[in-house]
């Protein structure tokens, strides 16, 4: 069940207005939909500022989570986070309340709208993980002057995605899709997806599939942006790619995008509550209202999506633009809105319109092979310590005498800076000291792990410690660079 109706058969959907310019664009929406006969019951629900302030530190309300739940399909305005109120992202909280582990954000050049990269063709979907990587948001201070987020990625994040990247394809007839990551170097985390990727995109022969390092992928995306159709990336990167990506038609006041999960779907603009038009009547309401457009397939609203999307068009392709991107003379909010309203019903020259099939999303439910045989063969024990790398070698490995294990190396930032391969490495007080069994046999145990943590911890602070396991043979863990096999 995609969505929900109410009594007079209106479908429903709640609508968070937002912070900042959300309430002027999203009653552009809503004034825009109405006139185009939409057939939608809004259900008005808060979230963001007004809420943390009010003391609600999540910024989401229970009615807000309990209408999503029900009517599985919002419309949302950009919220902010203030400073001091809450430590999480209402956006976070609501992407994460409802699983919706895919951010679909596609961009195509706007007939009218002048950039640097007009008549280029521009026409691609970025598909960004939606809830995992660096925006799981554990954070911890390692010591007084070291910070540490962890970057979490699973098979089953992975997994579904990148399929659902590969169901817009076949959705939308588009015939590429690219896997950007920097698993050169995030072997294991970025790896994965890239993995992942490879083994998905052999489900789907009639899709070009290409890996490119997201670095370059950026640097593509400026050079030839017309080669791209589908990009799909982890968390961080899919969120600075796509406001690249909005760069090249005309900026963030033209970039739509939706959250979609299994159960829920959540659209929204790429763009945040941009304070310094907020209350002006200045905002391009486009993004939302292309965002809109996307709802309303959803809603499986064809026409009337693209009415609305061809009543956008023709207000660019007759000379009517918000201040973001006007080279001369410029309308409001509320008088663009008016001008998209009267266009209803006018088909624009030149923009072929696009066959969108319903979009199959994949199941979260992903099946993981463990390995057949995983070996337990090391720790690695990280340490605050404002010793030099000789001294605390020297001290750990004298503490780790008479137990099964032995210092391999100690680490410095992921820098092995002992024993010395005689750099200049910098080093902080935050150590990552790596033991090995001393036979180089698997089977290490909870007591002589604990044990060998009592000596160094007598000693030493120790901040936390992670196993070294190898999984079918195969090292579970990344070697420091400068470290021997
Ligand atoms: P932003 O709000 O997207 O704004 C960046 C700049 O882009 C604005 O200052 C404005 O440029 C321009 N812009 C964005 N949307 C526009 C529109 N519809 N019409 C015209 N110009 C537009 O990004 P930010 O300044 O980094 O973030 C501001 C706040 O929004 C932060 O609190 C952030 O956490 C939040 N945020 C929320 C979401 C979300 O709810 N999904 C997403 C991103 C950020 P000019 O100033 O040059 O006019």
């Amino acid at each position: 069940m995609r969505y929900t109706t109410d009594a007079s058969g209106r479908k429903r959907v709640t609508l968070i207005e937002g912070d900042g310019i959300g309430p002027e664009v999203t009653t552009a929406v809503r004034r825009v939909l109405d006139a185009a006969g939409a057939p939608i019951a809004w259900e008005v629900r808060e979230a963001g500022a007004r809420v943390f302030r009010a003391g609600l530190s999540t910024g989401v309300p229970d009615d807000t989570i309990a209408s999503i739940r029900e009517t599985r399909v919002a419309l949302k305005g950009p919220l902010e986070t203030p400073v001091g109120f809450g430590e999480k992202s209402a956006n976070v909280t609501l992407r994460k309340l409802f699983e919706t582990f895919a951010n679909v954000r596609p961009i195509r050049e706007l007939p009218g709208v002048h950039t640097p990269f007009a008549g280029r063709g521009i026409d691609l979907v970025v598909v960004r993980e939606n809830v995992e990587d660096l925006y799981a948001g554990i954070e911890h201070m390692q010591t007084p002057s070291v910070a540490q987020c962890l970057k979490l990625m699973s098979r089953e994040g992975c997994e579904r995605v990148v399929r659902l990247a590969f169901e817009l394809a076949v959705a939308e007839g588009r015939r590429s899709v690219h896997c950007a990551t920097k698993a050169n170097i995030m072997k294991l985390t970025e790896g994965l997806m890239k993995r992942t990727f490879e083994e998905v995109a052999k489900a789907y022969p009639g899709i070009a599939a290409h890996h490119i390092l997201v670095d370059n992928c950026a640097h593509m995306l400026v050079r030839t942006p017309e080669a791209f159709e589908v990009i799909v990336t982890s968390n961080m990167n899919g969120d600075i790619l796509s406001d690249l990506t909005s760069g090249l038609v005309g900026g963030l006041g033209f970039a739509p995008g939706a959250n979609l999960g299994e159960d829920v779907a959540i659209f929204e603009a790429v763009h945040g509550t941009a304070p310094s038009c907020a209350g002006k009547d200045v905002a391009n309401p486009t993004a939302v209202l292309l965002s809109a457009t996307m709802l309303l397939r959803h809603l499986d609203e064809h026409a009337i999506a693209q009415r609305v999307e061809e009543a956008v068009l023709t207000t660019f392709q007759d000379g009517i633009y918000t201040q973001d991107v006007a080279t001369q003379g410029s309308v409001r909010t509320s008088a663009f809105t008016d001008a998209v309203i009267a266009r209803l019903g006018a088909r624009a020259e030149g923009w072929p319109a696009r066959d969108h099939k319903p979009l199959r999303i994949p199941s979260s439910r992903v099946e993981t092979r463990p390995p057949a045989v995983r070996a337990w063969t090391g720790v690695d024990v990280f340490v605050e310590s404002a010793l030099p790398s000789e001294e605390l070698g020297c001290s750990v490995e004298a503490l780790a005498e008479g137990t099964p294990l032995r210092l391999k190396m100690i680490s410095n930032r992921g820098t092995k800076v002992y024993p010395s391969n005689g750099g200049l490495t910098g080093c902080v007080d935050h150590w990552r000291c790596r033991f090995v069994t001393r036979d180089g046999a698997a089977g290490l145990d909870d007591a002589s792990v604990l044990g060998l943590l009592a000596r160094i911890g007598a000693r030493h602070r120790w901040m936390h410690v992670e196993k070294l396991e190898t999984h079918d043979g195969a090292l579970a863990y990344t070697r420091a660079q400068g470290e021997e096999a």
